[in-house]
C-alpha cells in the first residue's frame, strides 16, 4: 500500500482553493492543482490519482465535462469528490450518474470534508484503480 496519496485538487475560487489546501496539507497531503478545466484534463491524462476533487463551475472546461472525460482517462476508477455551490436536484443527479463518489454542497464544515477525504481513500485498491 502506498503511503503518500496523490491528490487533484481542480477549484478556480482562490478562497475556497487555500482552504482546500491548508486543510488537505495539515494532513500531510502535498494535493496538485488545476484552476482551470482544461488543465485538468491535461493532468488526469498524464498522472494517476488517488482522489480528485472538483469543482462544477470552472473556466475552459467545466466540472461536467471533466467527469464525463476523467471516464476515458487512466483516472477512470479514481474517487471524486465533487464540491459546488450549484446544489439543484437536476445538478446533483447529472454530476452522481456521471461516476462521482461524493457530492459536498459549498459552504460545508471542516469535518465533512476530512470525513469525505478519509472514505474516498479508503477503500482503494490502486493496482486496480489506476488503468494505464
Ligand atoms: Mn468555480
Amino acid at each position: 500500500m502506498r503511503g503518500i496519496k496523490n491528490i487533484l485538487v481542480v477549484e478556480d475560487n482562490i478562497a475556497n482553493l487555500e482552504l482546500f489546501l491548508c486543510l488537505l496539507e495539515s494532513q500531510g497531503y502535498k494535493p496538485e492543482v488545476a484552476m482551470d478545466g482544461e488543465r485538468a484534463l491535461e493532468l488526469v491524462s498524464n498522472s494517476c490519482f488517488d482522489l480528485i476533487i472538483l469543482d462544477i463551475k470552472l473556466p475552459k472546461i467545466d466540472g461536467f465535462e471533466v467527469l464525463k472525460r476523467l471516464k476515458k482517462s487512466p483516472n477512470l476508477n479514481t474517487p471524486v469528490i465533487v464540491v459546488t455551490a450549484c446544489a439543484t436536484d437536476e445538478n446533483k443527479r447529472k454530476i452522481l450518474a456521471q461516476g462521482c463518489t461524493i457530492y459536498l454542497t459549498k459552504p460545508f464544515g471542516m469535518s465533512t470534508f476530512y470525513e469525505a477525504i478519509t472514505v474516498s481513500l479508503s477503500n482503494n485498491n490502486p493496482v486496480e484503480r489506476c488503468i494505464q
